[in-house]
C-alpha cells in the first residue's frame, strides 16, 4: 500500500485547516415582547420575557435592589 513519506508538520496541517472554515451569521428571530432581535429558544436580552412569559430573567439594575417594585 502507497502511503505517505513523511508525517506533515503542524503548520502544514494547521494551515490546511485554516482555510477551510468561515463565519456563519447566528440565526435571529424578533422578540414577540419587544421586537429586539434575539437568539431562538433564548431569553431576550432586551426585555428578559420567554415563551410569553415576561421578565423570567429580571434584568439587574441598582434601583431594584434597593426598592423592590
Ligand atoms: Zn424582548
Amino acid at each position: 500500500m502507497p502511503n505517505p513519506k513523511r508525517k506533515h508538520s503542524p503548520a502544514r496541517r494547521d494551515s490546511r485547516r485554516a482555510a477551510n472554515w468561515k463565519l456563519e451569521t447566528k440565526t435571529l428571530s424578533s422578540c414577540p415582547q419587544c421586537g429586539a432581535m434575539r437568539l431562538p429558544h433564548r431569553v431576550c436580552a432586551s426585555c428578559g420575557a420567554y415563551n410569553g412569559k415576561i421578565e423570567v430573567v429580571r434584568k439587574e439594575k441598582k434601583t431594584d435592589e434597593q426598592n423592590p417594585k
